[in-house]
């Protein structure tokens, strides 16, 4: 058996009176793809912003590497090797590309390698980041020059930067055509084979089965279903919450 990587148990969010997450239990071992999929509203997001230490949810607990993560915010978070892209692109406007793969590149991949990065080295993994997302002839522009597919691409290239064994992507392909679906898919399916971890949450059916070695279903804020993604997908419960839509 692999260890699992991630830890989730009986996690529960509320906002005012509205349950937002129902108390997920949700474990994720090491090296495997899954996708996370549900209706609009169903708090596949909220999830994630709990992962990650941006919201703090208020019952159970989330394990990283056997860890507890409780109290430690995003970026201390980051630093223990869980990253997340954001399903609205949040690059720094102000900076170039690689200025934006190099400002986490510093702060989160200098503290998970234990010691401070040469400029040489840093240059070096900026292009290294670069070339795995497709980015490399990209470096100097500014993000409102990119295009949409090449925002997606920095978006999770930023996450990257950062040295991660858990990705979380978040609506990774929201507006894309099918070919460039496609590319962030294979895209996505080569860092997991570089050896990370990678949550996908994504509407788009045809990619998630693609992706998915896994699949976790949440409806209303709890988690309805989860295992071989040709199994998950014919549960009645899952049928039902689609169509019901
Ligand atoms: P999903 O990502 O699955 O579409 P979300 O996790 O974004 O769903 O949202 C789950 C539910 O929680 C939705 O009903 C949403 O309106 C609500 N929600 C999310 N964030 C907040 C917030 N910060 N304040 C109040 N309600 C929120
Ligand atoms: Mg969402």
């Amino acid at each position: 058996m692999t260890k699992p990587l991630l830890q989730v148990e009986g996690v529960g969010k509320r906002f005012g009176g509205f349950i937002a997450l129902d108390g997920v239990d949700l474990t994720i071992p090491a090296g495997e793809r899954v996708g996370l999929i549900g209706p609009n509203g169903s708090g596949k997001s909220t999830l994630v912003n709990c992962l990650s230490g941006t919201l703090v949810h208020e019952t159970g607990t989330v394990r990283f590497e056997g860890r507890d993560l409780a109290g430690l915010g995003p970026h201390q978070r980051t630093r223990r090797g869980l990253a997340r892209s954001f399903q609205l692109p949040r690059p720094f406007a102000s900076l170039t590309i690689a200025e934006n793969i190099r400002v986490p590149l510093v702060y989160a991949a200098e503290s998970r390698r234990g010691r401070r990065l040469s400029e040489p080295e840093i240059a070096e993994r900026i292009a290294e980041v670069l070339g795995q997302m497709g980015l490399a002839d990209r470096a100097r522009h500014m993000p409102c020059d990119l295009t949409q597919v090449d925002m997606r691409k920095l978006e999770l290239a930023r996450a990257l930067a950062a040295e991660p064994q858990l990705l979380i992507a978040d609506e990774a392909m929201a507006g894309l055509s099918n070919s460039e679906v496609d590319e962030i898919v294979a895209l996505l399916i080569g860092l997991n084979e570089a050896g990370i971890t990678v949550v996908l949450i994504e509407h788009i059916m045809r990619a998630v089965m693609q992706f998915s070695q896994r699949l976790v279903v949440l409806v209303s804020g709890r988690k309805i279903a989860d295992g071989a993604p040709a199994e998950v997908v014919r549960h009645p419960e899952v049928e039902r919450a689609y169509l019901g839509q």
